[in-house]
């Protein structure tokens, strides 16, 4: 069992699964590269002067596995809330039970509704942290903010949510710092 499953490989959900296997977390991330960053050019991803979105892409993908996120290249079909977490169903019909789920869907909501999470104009309702009104379960990037989606904000909700997590895992809170 994954103490975290994170669905889809956009810049939102790589981020949260780097933070997450990063700091030791068994992560199941699932995605099949389709993310909207390979219609983009980046300019504005404050640290990297200019990227294409492919390329950011590819080596953010790199960069999760790296770290430990288990990247499996299907689509989850079925979300269900159990007692003490949940089971996703991906398209070949294997079941994933895990402790957290994140959804970094992108611009559809199909699972979010499947779950009959609580939508507001700008998309799923979630806290600063990610946090929606279900135990345990995130939604994070252009899924909670439809029509002001940036790559990097993306990457900072799921970076948040992954901190909160963490903090939760450890019963205090935590950061993710690396010193020179
Ligand atoms: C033409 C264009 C140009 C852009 N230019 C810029 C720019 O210059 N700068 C900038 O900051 N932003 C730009 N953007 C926006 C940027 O691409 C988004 O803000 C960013 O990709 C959102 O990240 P995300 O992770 O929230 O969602 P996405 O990048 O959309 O990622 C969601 C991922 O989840 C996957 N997924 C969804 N459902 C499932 C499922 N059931 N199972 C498995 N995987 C699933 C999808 O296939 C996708 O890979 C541009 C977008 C477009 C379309």
């Amino acid at each position: 069992m994954s103490t975290i499953v994170v669905i889809g490989d956009g810049p939102a959900g790589l981020s949260a699964a780097l933070f997450l296997a990063k700091n030791g977390m068994t992560v199941t991330l699932f995605g099949k590269n389709e993310t909207a960053l390979h219609y983009a050019r980046l300019f504005n991803y404050l640290g990297i002067p200019e990227i294409t979105g492919p390329e950011f892409a590819r080596v953010a993908r790199e960069q999760a596995v790296k770290f430990g996120a288990m990247l499996v290249e299907r689509k989850v079909t079925q979300v269900e809330k159990e007692a003490e977490g949940f089971i996703c169903t991906d398209e070949d019909g294997t079941t994933y039970n895990s402790r957290y789920l994140i959804l970094a869907e992108g611009k559809g909501l199909k699972l979010a509704r499947a779950l009959n999470l609580v939508e507001t104009d700008a998309g799923v309702k979630v806290d600063r942290d990610g946090r929606t009104e279900v135990e345990g379960l995130y939604a994070i990037g252009r899924m909670t903010r439809r029509t002001r989606s940036q790559a990097i904000i993306s990457a900072g909700e799921g970076a948040a949510a992954a901190l909160d997590i963490l903090s939760r895992e450890a019963g205090k809170d935590v950061n993710d710092f690396d010193s020179l």
